[in-house]
């Protein structure tokens, strides 16, 4: 028999899948939960439980936070990328324990899109989709007797979003040959239905203008959203501008970079992926900020000239934080008058909101004129309501990853698969409690 557990699905962030059959257990993310989450972040009994493995589903705090508290006997599997970014946070953050786990070959199993293992009787394929995480996955559990799957934190608005039904139906579904049984799917976006959805695509057009109108920008971004990253450095590109960062947001970019290149590479790259172009991620012409540091003439660069002066001659796109050291930063170029863009969640930016963050309003104000520029990294009603016609779980569907699960039933979803919509208890919902039955 399977079993299905979810804790604190009801919230968006620290949400734990555990999967049981009647031999294995597997977990699926251990993160925390986002800022001013009303629950602490659920306790776990390791001893009780005896996990047989944990699956990430990406590099986010809210999935994989945690993942110094879990057992050492305990095997970890993630993509390559998630490794390599949560490598260099360790390294950055002088975090030895962290450095030490990851590093670990016999411990952390890095995953591949459509490439199966299994722990003890389940198997486990995971999926490649469009996230605000470089690689993100969905996976699928097949158990003896029932086949879940746990769509992780997806959009389809991102640069390798076009093609998620196509790779549910043709990867998952195997045009209709395997069924679902149980779908567990975020739902970030059935609290946020206002927050007017901005595609990667139509902000890259926007980029380029305002590249051609401004020609010096600070953007504050996350180190780790490789998408909107790659649509700056597009849009600065295409104007014959560079791209500047702190040493450590250039090394989680050289980690999207090698990353392309090596999927540039393989022979069946879409397979398991919901596609895209991978060039966007090219990041060729991304420069450590040291605006002191002398360039020596070589090519274009007729004589030698410092990094600023390239920067005043050429313009630039300069990544920052929204933290007080970057003041500086912005200090050295006022007389430009360059232009602040903000490119993250406004819920940071907004005191009614309980993950509201004091510190980047006060940077914000300090800025004075800002331009808001961001897009989603979860799917909209929409596509939800999508993705579950096209798995069409045969059993249930199981919301997680929001605070308005209920939404779910409003959407245009087919009539057969409304009545599969369960809830559970405020702070952990499963299957009756916990259980599939057959
Ligand atoms: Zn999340
Ligand atoms: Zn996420």
């Amino acid at each position: 028999m399977t079993d299905v557990k979810v804790y604190n699905g009801n919230q968006i962030g620290g949400c734990i899948t555990v999967v049981s059959s009647s031999k294995a257990k597997v977990m699926i993310d251990f993160g925390e939960n986002l800022p001013g989450a009303e629950a602490a972040d659920p306790a776990f009994d390791w001893e009780a439980e005896r996990v047989d493995a944990v699956l990430f589903t990406h590099y986010h705090g809210d999935h994989i936070g945690r993942f110094r508290e879990i057992p050492r006997s305990v095997p970890l599997y993630m993509g390559r990328v998630t490794r390599q970014v949560m490598t260099t946070i360790a390294e950055y953050t002088k975090d030895t324990k962290a450095l030490q786990i990851l590093q670990d070959d016999t411990r952390v199993h890095e995953i591949k899109a459509a490439e199966s293992f299994a722990v003890k009787d389940i198997r486990i394929t995971p999926y490649l989709v469009d996230h605000s995480a470089f690689d993100a996955y969905m996976y699928l559990l097949e158990t003896p007797d029932k086949t879940i799957l746990h769509t992780g934190d997806f959009r389809g608005h991102g640069h390798r979003g076009k093609s998620l039904i196509e790779m549910i139906d043709k990867y998952i579904r195997r045009r209709g040959k395997r069924k679902v049984d149980v779908l567990l799917i975020e739902g970030t976006m059935l609290s946020r239905l206002t927050e007017k959805v901005y595609s990667e695509a139509d902000m890259l057009k926007d980029c380029i203008r305002l590249f051609q109108e401004h020609r010096y920008v600070f953007l504050i971004c996350s180190s780790t959203n490789a998408d909107t990253l790659a649509t700056f450095y597009q849009a600065a590109a295409k104007n014959r501008i560079k791209m500047y960062a702190h040493p450590y947001v250039c090394e989680q970019i050289s980690h999207f970079r090698e990353a392309e290149a090596e999927y540039r590479k393989s022979a069946d790259k879409n397979r398991g992926t919901a596609g895209g172009d991978h060039r966007i991620y090219d990041f060729k012409y991304v420069y450590p900020y040291a605006p002191g540091k002398v360039i020596p003439a070589y090519g274009n660069l007729k004589k030698d000239m410092t990094q600023e002066e390239i920067m005043r001659d050429e313009g630039f796109c300069i990544v920052i934080k929204a933290e007080e050291p970057y003041r500086k930063w912005i200090d050295r170029f006022k007389d430009l008058n360059p232009v602040v863009v903000y490119s993250m969640w406004e819920g940071y930016l907004n005191p009614g909101h309980k993950a509201y963050n004091e510190k980047y309003k006060a940077f914000l104000d300090w800025c004075g004129h800002v331009q808001y520029m961001h897009t989603s990294g979860h799917a909209t009603a929409g596509l939800l309501a999508e993705v579950i016609n096209a798995v069409k779980p045969t059993e249930s569907i199981y919301p997680i990853h929001t605070e308005n699960a209920k939404e779910l039933e409003r959407l245009h979803i087919k009539e057969e698969l409304r009545g599969k919509i369960r809830y559970g208890e405020k702070q952990s919902w499963g299957c009756e409690k916990g259980n599939v039955k057959k």
